[in-house]
């Protein structure tokens, strides 16, 4: 790493304390509320992800959403609960690991209404007007009576004051993302109401006044009462606008909460990926108005990573405090990197939102950027240390896409003389060839983070344009070698559908993304077969149809790029290829080739029909390239010889999978080379409590 430089004055008002009600927050650097896949589930991994963003600078670090009672509870997501004072001990370990680090602890506290079908309580959910619920589960939300409503403002009161038991700072009431029965409350198409909680947007708001004003009553002395509310919905007028409602309703609440906390609605607008929202800052057009109507801090997000987006935002009015969720997640040290000079070091987040993946599957959070992200406390592995060296032995690393670099930042930053060899005349590997489809240019943040550190580095030596073989790494004789050579496309159809090659592929032009990404041309109609399902077959359908192709995307799935809902993109990735003119056929496989004539056969039904192509893309799976490493393995007496001591393929080479895990398993490899055990760590597992 750089040595510390001092921080530019033009940062300072970045670290002026804000007062939030009867508190102050000792900067602007704001972590908002984020779900993480850990949860009630995993407390202690939970604490220890917080505390680390407490170290790392950000003045407040808050929960996930927080279920405040059984009757919303969103299983099998897993996100916080607070159901009662049980749930205290759990909370009190991410508290104490915030206030570690002078940092403000925050709870946002929720309950989902009819976005909870209940399929573990098993308690009907409940909404303002009776409906089914907004899943698909066969399951209907019962209109709240006065008795439920008293209920819920007493179920809101007691979850305060065991938040404030717990050692919150900062309370939420939650009204966002059109998950919440706050929300629901004040949303007309919802509201069906005709008492004094339904009609006019006045009545439709005295439920979320009602519940502040509790909130305050029972904790607002000591905790501040955040309020969040998503503003705009981005559905014109059947929802809530920024030139509408959401100016009344903050016109109507304006003093009440002690920070406003505002956002987009749904989650997919809130959190966009970058390929759909690629500016910094983007959230403004919608947020910007709400301090014109309050006196009191107002915090809102956007992907901020460059401080003088952050500091424009404040000077112009739009924001007081900086909130972050993913830059936060990539980059845990961020306020500190600003603190300290160190801005070139701060590693951004590149929006593909692998870490949102994680919550959608209910697994333990994980990020491209960031390695650590979730193994805080199973591994021990923090953002920004590593175990010193233990010998003084040298280190090839062969590849420099994500994996070896990663794999050579880490091993650099453990002492270890380091050799990076990379056969193509550009480093970054698939980081740097897909940051040039549409879309995707954040990408190369994986790469130039990495890069930029390593050119720094006196123990680094990078050779570009050096194919490495066999007998180079073996004459050469590095003590250590890591192979990170990476994967490429298959050519013959094989993936998930077929086991087998597709027959008659020799009859037709065929091409995988490597030759697309290598700047070959196809010719005429040109079918993409997609058994794939990420992002890949989408992409290169909408660079091919944009540089005048026409362009026709076959997948076996339901959808177009499935796997890309868990990313918050594939409704979006749908709509886009629609609006493109792309000719999307969905449940059909590629059945076999015959010249120009396609035969595709249904996935339910093995019914088949032609369509006619000029040009096939295949984009279903990938091969790893460890022939190096197999050829090296397979001959111990000449590693021997040669004073190699250990030899290990890592990234895409070992198992192809997403830029997330090639640097996931670069970073692991680092900490493992005469170090941790690779695998004791899957052992520390948190295991549910036997209560008796
Ligand atoms: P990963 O995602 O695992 O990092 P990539 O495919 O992105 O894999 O990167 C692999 C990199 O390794 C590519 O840049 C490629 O040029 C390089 N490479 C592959 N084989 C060799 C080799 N024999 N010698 C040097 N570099 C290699
Ligand atoms: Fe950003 Fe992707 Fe990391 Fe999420 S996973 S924080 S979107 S880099």
């Amino acid at each position: 790493m750089t040595s510390p430089n001092t921080r530019n004055s033009r940062y300072d008002i970045l670290f002026e304390p804000v007062k939030i009600g009867p508190i102050t927050m000792k900067n602007r650097f704001y972590q908002v509320p984020h779900c993480n896949g850990l949860g009630y589930a995993r407390p202690q991994s939970l604490a220890a992800m917080r505390g680390i963003k407490a170290e790392g600078g950000w003045g407040a670090v808050c929960t996930e959403e927080v279920e405040i009672h059984p009757s919303s509870e969103i299983s099998p997501y897993i996100e916080g609960r607070l159901w009662d004072k049980s749930d205290i001990p759990a909370h009190q370990l991410m508290t104490s690991a915030v206030h570690e680090h002078g940092a403000l602890a925050g709870i946002e506290l929720v309950h989902n209404g009819f976005h909870a079908p209940n399929r573990t309580s098993r308690l009907p959910p409940m909404a303002p007007s009776a409906m089914p619920v907004d899943a698909y589960d066969p399951v209907h939300a019962r209109a709240m009576d006065l008795t439920d409503i008293k209920n819920f403002r007493k179920w809101y009161r007691q979850a305060a004051l065991n938040a404030h038991e717990a050692g919150y700072d900062i309370i939420y009431v939650y009204a966002g993302h059109c998950m919440t029965t706050l929300m629901h409350f004040m949303l007309e198409r919802f509201n069906h109401r005709n008492d004094e909680y339904g009609g006019s947007l006045k009545n439709r708001v005295r439920l979320t006044r009602e519940v502040i004003s509790e909130v305050k009553d029972a904790v607002g002395d000591q905790c501040a009462i955040a309020f969040r509310f998503a503003v705009d919905e981005l559905m014109g007028k059947h929802g809530m606008t920024s030139e509408g409602e959401a100016q009344e309703v903050v016109g109507l609440l304006a003093e009440l909460p002690d920070l406003w906390d505002v956002n987009i609605s749904g989650w997919s607008h809130d959190s966009s990926t970058a390929r759909f929202e690629p500016i910094e800052g983007y959230q403004e057009k919608y947020t910007s108005f709400v301090k014109s109507l309050t006196t009191k801090p107002v915090v809102g997000v956007g992907r901020f990573t460059s401080p003088d987006a952050m500091v424009s935002q404040i000077k112009r009015g739009v924001l007081d405090l900086i909130g972050a969720a993913r830059p936060s997640i990539a980059d845990p040290f961020l306020p500190n990197k600003i603190a300290e000079g160190r801005i070139d070091e701060i590693r951004e987040c590149i929006g593909c939102n692998i870490c949102v993946s994680g919550d959608n599957l209910s697994v333990p959070i994980r990020c491209t950027q960031n390695p650590t992200m979730g193994e805080e406390w199973r591994r021990k592995w923090h953002p920004e240390k590593i175990a010193p060296k233990v010998s003084d032995s040298s280190v090839l690393v062969v590849g420099a896409g994500p994996s070896g670099l990663e794999a050579a930042l880490q091993l650099a930053n453990r002492g270890y003389q380091v050799t990076l060899a990379e056969a193509g005349k550009e480093l970054g590997g698939r980081a740097t060839k897909e940051s040039l489809l549409p879309g995707l240019s954040s990408y190369a943040r994986v790469r130039d983070y990495r890069v930029n550190l390593l050119t720094q580095m006196v123990n680094v030596e990078i050779y570009k344009g050096s194919p490495l073989d066999e007998d180079a790494i073996l004459d050469f004789g590095f003590p250590h070698v890591l192979l990170a050579t990476g994967s490429h496309w298959r050519r013959d159809g094989t993936g998930r559908h077929h086991q087998h090659p597709i027959p008659g592929l020799d009859t037709i032009s065929t091409f995988t993304p490597d030759d697309i990404m290598q700047g070959k041309v196809p010719t005429g109609d040109v079918i993409i077969f997609d058994d794939d399902h990420y992002y890949m077959g989408g992409v290169l359908a909408e660079k091919l149809i944009s540089e005048g192709m026409k362009v026709t995307l076959i997948t076996p799935a339901t959808k177009i790029s499935a796997w890309s809902e868990y990313t918050l993109e594939q409704e979006k990735i749908q709509a886009k290829l629609i609006t493109l003119d792309v000719d999307l056929i969905t449940n059909h496989a590629l059945l076999n080739v015959t010249g120009n004539q396609i035969e595709l056969s249904c996935s339910y039904t093995g019914r088949t029909k032609s369509i006619h192509a000029d040009s096939l893309i295949l984009v279903t799976a990938r091969h790893a390239n460890d022939t190096l490493y197999q050829r090296l393995k397979s001959n111990p007496g000449k590693l021997d010889k040669a004073g190699i001591k250990s030899l290990e393929v890592i990234g895409d080479a070992y198992s192809p999978g997403s830029l997330a895990s090639a640097v996931y398993y670069g970073h692991l490899a680092a900490r493992c080379l005469e170090g941790e055990n690779w695998d004791a760590a899957l052992f520390n597992g948190e295991r549910p409590g036997l209560i008796s």
